[in-house]
């Protein structure tokens, strides 16, 4: 789950900081970034405007199916996200879902989709692609693939509101050390943002809590499968930073909560 233009400059980065470099657990402040991201109106916006998501019922276990169920989901991600984007003042267009069924498709200027990966976001073409493995066909309520969907739908909501933008600056002109930190907030802050969205329509979904609960407990061996190739927690952050993010939006069901940007350095490790 990455934006994979950035992945890849972390990809070339990672040879170099990857063998020695461990992260100082300080408590000092983040860096001074520009306004767009420590400051951005999104972050006064509220909660998000929907409470209500309808899951389809799964029930042949088909592409098909399964393609129809994320759909649904990505339908009730953008009545949630398209007034809060509005609020901050920026224009609002919903992402395209793009479902694939194998690792290596070609990902219209965006490579190919990456192996460990569950979802891509490619942010010139604001599509979301999906990866529908045979066991997501069979199982595809499991809450961390809604989860994932609304981690990279928060990639897209920080690419309409200039997040997305200013951060690949710093990852592009800054140093290594402070390139990762960017990235891991950013990814960070799609895991909050993911987080508001579960949270605010979480008593529709009529699932128990255990779902959320084991998600917590679980994430860290999904970030590390996923960041296998591109350092893992260096840049997608600890299993306690993911779970610190995580808590904090679904508490605020808003993306208030989820100024990474602004945060210490030992929140976003
Ligand atoms: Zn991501």
């Amino acid at each position: 789950m990455r934006i994979p233009r950035l992945a890849l400059l972390a990809g070339a980065l990672a040879g170099v900081l990857f063998a020695g470099t461990a992260h100082a657990a300080t408590t000092s402040a983040a860096p001074s970034y520009k306004p767009v991201l420590a400051k951005n109106p999104l972050y006064k916006t509220g909660k998000l405007g929907v409470t209500e998501c309808e899951e389809p019922e799964v029930r042949n276990g088909t592409v098909e199916e399964a393609e129809q169920y994320f759909q649904a989901v990505m339908d009730c991600l953008s009545k949630a996200w398209s007034p809060v984007v509005k609020k901050a003042g920026y224009r609002f267009s919903a992402p395209k879902l793009t479902v694939i069924t194998k690792v290596g498709t070609k990902i219209p200027s965006c490579g190919r989709f990456p192996d460990g990966a569950q979802a891509v976001y490619c942010p010139t073409t604001r599509s979301i692609s999906f990866l529908l493995s045979a066991d997501v066909v069979e199982e595809p309520t499991d809450l961390l693939l809604m989860q994932g969907l609304a981690h990279e739908y928060g990639h897209h909501v920080q690419q309409l509101t200039g997040i997305i933008k200013a951060t690949d600056v710093i990852m592009l002109k800054d140093t290594e050390s402070r390139a990762y930190e960017a990235l891991r907030r950013s990814e960070l802050q799609a895991q909050c943002l993911s987080a508001a969205f579960v949270g605010r329509v979480w008593d529709s979904l009529r699932r128990p809590d255990t779902d959320w609960s084991i998600l917590l407990k679980g994430h860290h061996n999904m970030v590390a499968a996923l960041g296998a190739r591109s350092g893992s927690e260096e840049t997608h952050g600890s299993h306690p930073s993911n779970r610190y993010w995580l808590e904090r939006g679904f508490k605020a069901q808003s993306a208030s909560a989820c100024n990474t940007f602004a945060a210490p350095k030992n929140r976003v490790h």
